[in-house]
């Protein structure tokens, strides 16, 4: 009997903020198993903000997906029937495979997970893509001393929670900046940040300078706009940005009204000697990837480092619970369960 599918494929291009037309779930007869593939079913899907940048046609760092096809994404997954030697049934993988419920794949780019993982969803977060930028962005750009004051913006997110704790193991101030109240006071209280500011108060500057009396020497940039401008005046000499990301910026259609920003922000890094680095994780460090897999996770072995999942359940949930992410709704690494 034939088996059927679930795909969400890009059905139009958003305009500003995506909408849940801008995706359409098709179900398909799965094809036969040829030799040499896996049948794989999907376990949990990771929604990350980089699929904003591939829903829109343009420049970038990756080509967009094309109209009617299924939206990019990691997954993990169980194989539930292999005609390939190198995979069993049983096995969990962690593969691009998209945004569906079934994948045939030939096994080109799937990672076998060890047995030994405690929680799979975690290849998609704190030992995955999510975790390894933190790491990498901060260590290797941010280059955080002891003793130095460290702020991290969307500080309670997959990469931004982090951030602030790998930060925090380096001896440094660690100051969050977070979307709310709970999601402050978990900053400081679970993820043991030493403060936090709320970027939806309309005194943020003023809230940002009482909790860096001595300045800011590493910034590590996840989100852009008024952040980012209340950031600037604080930043020391030789102070250092890992520019990550600038999700507050993903959905604008023109140019922030008000005063032009570049001119304070180039005197600033000018007179301040600041260096700030852009960085595509995977394109810039793929290589290190085992260094930061078998440190981060010695780090959970020893309870170091604290991880928060925010699942939805079902795979019809995931443009609405994408949709969200990008307004800051998820608290912790956004995960479909299928
Ligand atoms: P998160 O889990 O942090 O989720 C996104 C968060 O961004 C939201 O929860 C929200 O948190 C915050 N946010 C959304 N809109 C705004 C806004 N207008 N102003 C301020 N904050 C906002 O996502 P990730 O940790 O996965 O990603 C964080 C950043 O890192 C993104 O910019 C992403 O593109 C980037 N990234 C870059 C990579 C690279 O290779 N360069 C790799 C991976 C991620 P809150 O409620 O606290 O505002």
């Amino acid at each position: 009997m034939t088996q059927n599918y679930q795909r969400i494929v890009l059905a139009s291009r958003p305009h500003g903020t995506p909408t849940l037309d801008n995706f359409r779930l098709e179900e398909l007869p799965l094809p036969e198993l040829q030799d040499g593939e896996v049948l794989l079913k999907t376990l949990h899907l990771s929604l990350d903000p980089y699929m904003r940048g591939r829903m829109s046609e343009g420049p970038s760092y990756a080509a967009p997906v094309a109209l009617g096809e299924v939206m990019v994404g990691g997954a993990i997954s169980e194989v539930i029937a292999s005609r390939h030697a190198e995979f069993a049934v049983g096995d969990r993988v962690l593969g691009y495979t998209g945004w569906q419920s079934h994948t045939i794949s030939t096994g080109s780019g799937l990672t076998v997970l060890p047995a030994t993982l405690a929680q799979p969803s975690w290849a998609l977060g704190v030992l995955g893509m999510p975790g390894f930028t933190a790491y990498m962005g901060l260590l290797d750009i941010g280059q955080p001393k002891s003793g130095e004051t460290v702020v991290v913006a969307a500080g309670t997110g997959a990469v931004g929670s982090l951030v602030g704790q790998i930060a925090k193991l380096k001896g440094c101030r660690v100051v969050g900046i977070a979307g709310g109240t709970t999601k402050c006071r978990y900053a400081v209280e679970e993820l043991g940040f030493d403060a936090c500011v709320d970027h939806h108060s309309s005194t943020l500057p003023a809230q940002l300078a009482l909790a860096c009396p001595d300045g800011i020497d590493v910034y590590f940039e996840n989100v852009g706009g008024p952040v980012l401008q209340a950031v600037v005046p604080l930043l020391n000499t030789s102070a250092r940005i890992p520019l990550c990301g600038l999700i507050a910026q993903y959905n604008s259609t023109e140019l922030p009204a008000g005063p032009d920003f570049s001119p304070l922000l180039l005197r600033t890094l000018l007179t301040r000697r600041v260096t700030l680095k852009g960085f595509i994780i995977f394109d810039d460090y793929g290589h290190r990837y085992p260094e930061f897999a078998a440190q981060m996770g010695a780090w959970l072995q020893e309870g170091k480092i604290r991880y928060r999942e925010d699942h939805v359940q079902g795979f019809a949930s995931a443009p609405q619970a994408f949709i969200g992410l990008l307004e800051g709704k998820n608290f912790g690494k956004l995960v479909i369960d299928l």
